[in-house]
């Protein structure tokens, strides 16, 4: 009966929301300004192939570090910059490149690395949020509504932007009830509607022979004994999270971004008699030394710490964010197939739960509690405990916390109104907020992953109109390539296993030429896209062909790639951000550490003393991803079936 009546109410909003989302015009367009995110303005169509290009030359080459600290130090209060930017996450490095794109003059600085903070640490989602758009029908709540809409927009310009760091991927939705089937099936419907011609591909049902087929490892029947009945199956997209910030990091240098990680903004400069806010006191961290950067308008893009920034402009700011941190675990791939993923909207104890391929393994995650700020949070125990406990209620694998690989927390920066009283983090809104805090500072925050373009975009036009600024032209970064994306297509692999071989030192010292085999040459092209032959160039060129890490695709010359082209300034830089081996496999990361430390002392010409530093503060970090090895556990906790 229950079940009738709420398919019955589903109907009904579906009915109601489907005809104000064509009313609204929502199948073509979310504004005027980006009906359309592949048709481009015409004053950018200049700009956009003259930094096309730029990035396709081979020649191509960010400014290095000390040009970008000159370019930084050479601001004035007489030639101040237009914006200077606090944070290199996925928001500041987007405002970065948004700003540099507008013709504006931009600085950008990151106190550890890009996407060291949350932005490395997400679940990989691009995605419009199915859950999000539940809400939106059973509340009847047309604001989530149109937060739906607006991130699958922002989700088709990311896979279009940069389709070499992304990929579509099907995810199953398990039924165990009969009511189950329809319930999902029209809701994920829903969910390809509102995305209109954005869609990735069509949601469907899939039978129990069906979905076992795709997914042999899913439980026939749950905890509750029910036996599968059927799945629903869609599409969301998936992305290598870390790897596109930097390509948004080394996109907007390109496009004339003055961008400088590990490098702290410890103040802000105020006009002794407006108050303005005018630039900051930056600290480089590799250095120890300190300067001034003079800009017009700051803005704060610091993530879950945009408090810290608000507070150095105003001591009594009130506190907009409200942390919670989200846990995820790293098991071997056997527990899920190459390209299915798993989500079950609601555990026993009612929270969501994914389970996906990512880069060869599976990620499983994620819970939501409040938490303190830390710039190197760790997963608990219990978390951990939670997530196994909720997969092995699905999977009939045998879910032991001896596989656990790597275990990560990040922290969700939530907004929240300082008025509303609330501990449950669940229940806010996943909106971003822009706001003008004083004269001269800009904080955006907020917000997800998915839809960092658009807040970027909302944070520059609220900069330009609050410092008067002149910018030569509109924002363009809706369909702006990224980094690699020129140059790339799906085969490119082939041409890399054809053309090139990895010279590497053999055991007794001799370089002897070894094959460019298949995964070596997918995975350089998917990580760094039309960039991945001046990758195997080194590695034939320079001896680097050798893997970092057994049963892992990373190779020695991606070190002293990145050193050179991505701002690659410490171990963990590498192996966190542009490697993923912490996030996938601790151990790992720990075995490949030496070799990379090597490779990046004779790039950076380290002495012993840093190489040292270097060792120690690699091996504290992965202190933090609780793989099994830190755990205290009991592995016969997780039933077999
Ligand atoms: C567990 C989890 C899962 C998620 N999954 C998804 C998902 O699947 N899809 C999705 O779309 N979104 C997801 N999100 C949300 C998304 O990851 C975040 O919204 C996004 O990464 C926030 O980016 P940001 O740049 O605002 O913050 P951050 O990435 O935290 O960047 C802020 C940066 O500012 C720097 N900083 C701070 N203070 C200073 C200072 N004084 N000087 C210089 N630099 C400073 C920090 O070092 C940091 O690097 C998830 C979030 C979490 C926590």
């Amino acid at each position: 009966m229950a079940s009738a009546t709420r398919l019955r109410r589903f109907a009904y909003y579906g009915a109601v929301v489907v005809g104000t989302a064509a009313a609204l015009g929502f199948t073509s367009a979310h504004n005027s300004s980006s009906a359309n995110p592949f048709s481009r303005d015409r004053r950018s169509s200049g700009e956009i192939s003259a930094i096309t290009e730029r990035m396709s030359s081979t020649g191509w080459r960010v400014p290095n570090r000390n040009t970008q600290e000159a370019a930084l130090r050479g601001s004035s209060e007489v030639s101040p910059f237009d914006v200077l930017v606090i944070g290199g996450g996925a928001t500041g490095c987007g405002v970065a490149l948004d700003a540099a794109t507008r013709g504006l003059r931009v600085g950008l600085v990151e106190r550890d690395d890009y996407s060291a903070g949350t932005s490395s640490r997400s679940t990989k989602l691009v995605h419009g949020g199915v859950r999000y758009l539940e809400k939106a029908f059973w509340q009847f709540d047309y604001g989530q509504l149109k937060l739906v809409f607006h991130a699958l927009e922002e989700r088709a310009r990311i896979l279009h932007n940069a389709p070499h760091l992304c990929n579509a991927l099907p995810t199953m939705t398990p039924c165990y009830e009969w009511w189950e089937i329809p319930y999902y099936w029209a809701g994920l419907k829903l969910y390809d509607l509102v995305a209109g011609s954005r869609m990735l591909h069509m949601s469907r049902y899939f039978s129990r022979n069906e979905s076992m087929e795709a997914f042999p490892t899913l439980a026939q029947q749950n905890a509750l004994h029910k036996t599968l009945k059927g799945t629903v199956v869609y599409y969301d997209g998936q992305m290598n999270d870390s790897r596109l910030n930097v390509a948004i990091a080394c996109t907007a240098a390109l496009a004339g971004a003055v961008v400088l990680n590990h490098a702290e903004a410890v103040s802000l400069k105020k006009d002794e008699v407006t108050g303005n806010v005018t630039g900051a006191r930056i600290r480089n961290k590799l250095t120890g030394k300190e300067f001034d950067v003079h800009a017009k308008v700051v803005i704060n893009a610091a993530g879950p710490f945009c408090d810290e920034v608000r507070k150095m402009a105003d001591k009594n700011a009130p506190q907009i964010i409200s942390p919670s941190s989200g846990v995820h675990v790293v098991l071997p791939d056997y527990y899920s197939p190459d390209h299915m993923g798993l989500i079950v909207p609601k555990t026993k104890d009612g929270r969501v739960i994914f389970m996906l391929p990512w880069l060869g393994r599976t990620v499983a995650g994620t819970t939501d509690s409040a938490t303190n700020l830390t710039m190197l949070p760790e997963a608990h125990e219990e978390e951990i405990e939670f997530i196994l406990d909720a997969i092995s209620d699905y999977l009939v694998v045998k879910v032991r916390r001896s596989d656990v690989m790597s275990a990560w927390s990040g922290i969700r920066p939530l907004a929240t109104d300082p008025n509303v009283k609330g501990t449950d983090t669940a229940s806010i809104s996943r909106d971003h907020v822009v706001c003008l805090d004083s004269d001269g500072l800009v904080t955006v925050t907020g917000g997800k992953w998915t839809t960092y373009r658009s807040m970027a975009e909302d944070a520059v036009d609220v900069a330009i109109k609050s410092g008067s600024l002149q910018p030569m032209n509109g924002c363009i970064t809706q369909a702006l390539p990224l980094v690699g994306a020129n140059g790339w297509d799906p085969s490119s692999f082939t041409v890399l296993a054809q053309n090139y071989v990895r010279m590497k030192r053999s055991y007794g010292g001799k370089i002897v030429p070894g094959a460019m085999d298949t995964a070596a040459a997918k995975h350089l092209v998917q990580t760094y896209g039309g960039l991945a032959p001046q990758v195997a160039l080194i590695a034939q060129l320079e001896g680097l062909g050798k893997r970092l890490a057994h049963g892992y695709p990373y190779l020695e010359a991606e070190v002293a790639y990145c050193a050179r082209n991505e701002y690659c300034e410490s171990a963990v830089d590498f192996i966190a951000r542009r490697a993923r081996l912490a996030f996938l496999d601790t151990d790992a990361a720990n075995r490949a550490l030496p070799r990379v430390i090597e490779i990046l002392a004779a790039e950076h010409r380290w002495d012993r003393a840093r190489r040292k530093a270097e060792m120690a503060d690699a091996i504290t970090f992965l202190e933090t991803f609780k793989f099994s090895r830190n755990a205290q556990f009991d592995d016969g906790k997780h039933r077999a079936r």
